[in-house]
Formats: structure tokens, C-alpha cells, sequence
């Protein structure tokens, strides 16, 4: 099953009233230092704090009424776990989440808050797919993938597409990538929306999977990534994902570390917004000129606000 942008379109009309519109923001700051008119499409905002509340959301609205009576499972490092308990929890719909035991300890328990049973796993050593897989198959749970999957692709694409029909064509729409659904989906928005608009997906130094798997024309599988952007610390992109990505992505920047932690500080200071380490890839490789974006009309995607204090206070004295 392929994903296009009607499906982008039907994902829109499906989330419609459950997730926020949210709103997309301009800095003189930023557009002075980049010499770019730069638009910021502010997920933070969003419910559960990231955007993977409108794949999660499209998901669980397309399934049938035995599936939802039995409920989904999802693996997730933090958004999309969080994501998928909150919109079954709005739709009525039970969830199991399985989560390494090492996530950070706001997105456990905002989770749990939302009414979903946790299962833990050891990130290093236990196959969390494999897990995940067994759980689904013994309680008659429908597994909802993080990225790899049409219906969450297509949700993901909800963002760029609110973006684009609230600024009119762009030259470029910068994108944050871990495993590709927001990528995805956004370059099936943008193709459609704004056919000349150049699309590039941003992931972190240490874990440049996308990057190999352009170069090389097929998924490269890396070892499990050391970044502060931890809701990109992906090994491959998808089956689904890659696919469009090939097809409609000009190219794969990386950024370091501590450029996302001078992003988030530029976020805080400037525009008063949480924007999580994995929430700030794209933003910082504008900010970096690591991607050309001078004297274009540049969509960011600022992906998620999800940080636990203490780490906030640490990216932002550092
Ligand atoms: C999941 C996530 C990403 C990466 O999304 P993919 O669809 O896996 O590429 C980027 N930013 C945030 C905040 C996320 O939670």
C-alpha cells in the first residue's frame, strides 16, 4: 500500500477537531541572521507536545470497530508513545506502550497519565519490535509503528500542509528526520502544495542513517545513535518512508549537538518556546547554514516541546 497526498487530505479531515491547528511563527531575529524569510510551524504546541499526535490520531481513527474494541500497541523512545495514549484515550480506544526502560522520566509519565499500560525494555539488548510483535499477536492488539506506516505518514503530512496553506508557496521546507514519517508526509504535501518547493530532511550528526541511505540508494541500517536528540535516535528509515523520500527530497543535512542546543537557547530566549533537542534539527541547520536557505522563503518544521526541565536547564546553561 502507497501513501499520496489524498491521504494527506483524508488525514486532515479525520484529525479535524481532535488535533490543534497550530500556529506557524515568524522572528525578525532569525530572519536578519539567516537573510531568509523564515516560517516556523510550531508543533510544541501541539497536543501531547509533537506532531506525532496527528499520525497517532489518523491511525486510530481509520481502524475498524472490533480493532478499536481490542486496542493498539505502539514501541516508542517518547512522542509517539505519548501520542498514541492520548488520542486512544480521546477516541476511546486502549493502549499498551512498550518503552525503553531508559526514556526520559516526563514522557513515562505523561503516558501513564493518558491511561496507557507500559511494558519496559531494555533498548541495548531486547529486540523491541520483536517484543513488540509477540504482545500484539498474544492479546489481539493492532500495532501502530512509530513512522513506517501509510496511515501515520499520512497524519504526519497534516503539518506541512496547514503550513503551506497558511503561507502560500516556499522555496524550501526544512524537516526534521528520524525515521521518515514526517519527512515523508511532508514532501507529499509540499510536492502536491508547492511543486517547485525544495524539501530537506535534517537528522543529527551521530545517527546519519538517511543521509548513507540517499548516497547509497537503499536503507542503510546504523548502530542505535548517541545524540541529545533522542526522538530521533532511529537506525533506518522505512520501507514506506524511504521510498518517498528517494523520490521527492532534494537532499539530508546533519547538524551537531551543540547546534541544537544553541537553537533550543535561541527558542527560549527570542520566541519564548520550548522546542525539544530533536524538535530543533531543522531549525538549526537553517540557523548553521548547513542547507542554503538566504534569500528564500523557508517553512520549519519545529517538531516537538517534550523536555523534561532539568534537561532544559542543562541545554540552556551549557
Ligand atoms: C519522532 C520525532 C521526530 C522524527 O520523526 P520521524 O517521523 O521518525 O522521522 C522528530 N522530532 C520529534 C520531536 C519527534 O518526536
Amino acid at each position: 500500500m502507497s501513501v499520496a497526498f489524498a491521504d494527506v487530505r483524508a488525514a486532515a479531515e479525520r484529525i479535524a477537531g481532535i488535533a490543534h491547528r497550530t500556529p506557524v511563527l515568524t522572528s525578525r531575529t532569525a530572519d536578519a541572521r539567516t537573510g531568509a524569510r523564515l516560517f516556523f510551524k510550531a508543533e510544541p504546541l501541539q497536543r501531547a507536545g509533537a506532531f506525532k499526535f496527528r499520525g497517532a490520531c489518523n491511525a486510530i481513527a481509520a481502524l475498524d470497530p472490533a480493532r478499536r474494541r481490542r486496542g493498539v500497541i505502539a514501541f516508542s523512545s517518547g512522542n509517539h508513545a505519548q501520542a498514541i495514549a492520548y488520542a486512544g484515550a480521546l477516541q476511546g480506544v486502549p493502549t499498551v506502550i512498550v518503552m525503553p526502560h531508559d526514556a526520559p522520566a516526563m514522557k513515562v509519565a505523561a503516558t501513564r497519565g493518558y491511561g496507557a499500560e507500559i511494558v519496559p525494555y531494555d533498548r541495548y539488548r531486547e529486540d523491541r519490535e520483536a517484543l513488540t510483535r509477540q504482545l500484539a499477536q498474544e492479546r489481539g492488539l493492532t500495532l501502530i509503528p512509530p513512522y513506517d506506516h501509510p496511515d501515520v505518514i499520512a497524519g504526519q503530512g497534516t503539518a506541512v500542509m496547514e503550513l503551506l496553506e497558511e503561507t502560500g508557496a516556499l522555496d524550501m521546507v526544512l524537516v526534521c528526520l528520524g525515521g521518515g514519517g514526517l519527512l515523508a508526509g511532508s514532501a507529499l504535501a509540499a510536492r502536491a502544495l508547492a511543486p517547485d518547493c525544495e524539501i530537506w530532511g535534517v537528522e543529527p550528526e551521530a545517527g546519519n542513517d538517511g543521509q548513507q541511505s540517499l548516497a547509497k540508494g537503499e536503507i542503510v541500517r546504523i548502530p542505535v545513535p548517541v545524540s541529545i536528540a533522542d526522538g530521533a535516535l532511529t537506525t533506518h528509515l522505512g520501507q514506506h518512508t524511504f521510498p518517498i523520500i528517494q523520490r521527492e527530497v532534494a537532499g539530508i543535512a546533519t547538524v551537531s549537538d551543540a547546534q541544537l542546543a544553541a537553537a533550543m537557547r535561541f527558542f527560549v530566549e527570542r520566541m519564548k518556546l520550548v522546542v525539544e533537542p530533536t524538535g530543533c534539527l531543522a531549525a538549526a541547520a537553517a540557523f548553521e547554514g548547513v542547507v542554503p536557505v538566504a534569500d528564500k522563503r523557508v517553512g520549519i518544521v519545529l517538531s516537538g516541546g517534550n523536555v523534561d526541565p532539568a534537561a532544559l536547564a542543562r541545554h540552556l546553561a551549557a
